[in-house]
């Protein structure tokens, strides 16, 4: 039995750079200062730290973690990978706790990684999802209780998740989004940003997406008040899939997220589905694309704590 947390880059710093290296760097190391490429030299030594290079043209120091999400971390990079690993490979994700256990670190540090980890699996896509002949199922859901609202009947003191499934011959895809509210004026902008008009949209029977038509080519529904979920193609069982796997890990792992931090959460669910098993991606090739994405993206302790940002500039 060969486990998949043996592997090198788990548990050797300089390892772990190596690693860090390739995938950051395919054409060579990068100066993170003047930007030069694949003329720096690798510095070693007893006393040098793992990971250290030198510019040949500026004539600085500097590491792969300058400039991503690792930079100004003092958490070895080799956990950072396993950090990466473990939430990639968690269908239904991993609390702050059980990293806390697992690594032996405070509370605060496995906040800290975990939040990055998800920064890293942040990839909405920019290209409009449908098209001609393309299938968009749309559906929202509702997460725990908004901080000071008080419980009334209905959804309104709930936090809306609003999830757009495009249907793929080789497996769906999935882009969700933290939203005030489930009115239409809450999420008709970023459907619309979102998808392409000329898609074929699939919706339950919810008064919010009663005008569909008006802005796509085609727009069906099921009445699920009438007990229909399924009338051919017309159906939202894959965006109700998702919500499922998601649901299990909000309610499972994650009892306590706070508003600010759910689109975070979104993301990293959000992840693992766009890079399941059935389109061909295994956990260590999930947890190389987390790697690439901790790429270019820093998030500061302060920029932790920041509400959302725009669901149409996430
Ligand atoms: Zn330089």
């Amino acid at each position: 039995m060969r486990s998949a947390l043996s592997a090198e880059h788990f548990h050797n710093e300089e390892a772990a750079f190596a690693y860090v290296e390739v995938r950051f760097w395919p054409d060579g190391p990068v100066c993170p200062k003047c930007g030069t490429v694949g003329r720096a030299g690798k510095l070693t030594g007893k006393t040098t730290r793992a990971g250290l290079w030198k510019c040949y043209v500026c004539r600085k120091p500097f590491t792969v973690r300058m400039g991503s999400v690792f930079e100004s971390s003092h958490v070895p990079l080799r956990v950072w990978l396993q950090a990466i690993y473990l939430l990639c490979s968690s269908k239904k994700g991993i609390s702050t706790r059980q990293i806390q256990r697992t690594f032996g670190c405070g509370l605060k540090t496995a906040w800290f990684l975990t939040h990055r980890v998800r920064e890293a699996m942040k990839d909405l896509g920019v290209e409009p999802m449908g098209g001609e002949g393309g299938i968009v199922e749309i559906d929202e859901t509702y997460i725990g209780t908004k901080k000071g609202a008080v419980v009334r009947r209905g959804y309104g003191h709930k936090n809306a998740v609003l999830s757009l499934v495009e249907r793929r011959p080789a497996g769906a895809v999935v882009r969700s989004f933290h939203v005030e509210g489930h009115a239409a004026a809450d999420l008709l902008p970023i459907i619309r940003a979102h998808v392409s008009s000329g898609s074929h949209i699939m919706t339950d029977e919810a008064g919010q997406y009663a005008h569909l038509n008006r802005y796509f080519t085609e727009h069906d529904f099921t009445s699920h008040a009438m007990g229909e979920y399924v009338r051919g193609i017309i159906h939202t069982n894959t965006v109700e899939g998702f919500y499922s796997v998601f649901k299990r890990g909000m309610k499972g792992i994650y009892q306590h997220c706070s508003e600010g931090h759910l689109h975070r959460y979104v993301a990293e669910f959000d992840f693992r589905y766009n890079t399941r098993v059935r389109l061909g991606v295994d956990d260590l090739a999930r947890a190389d694309l987390a790697l690439v994405g901790a790429k270019g993206k820093r998030l500061t302790y302060q920029g932790t704590h920041r509400s959302r940002p725009a669901p149409l500039a996430n």
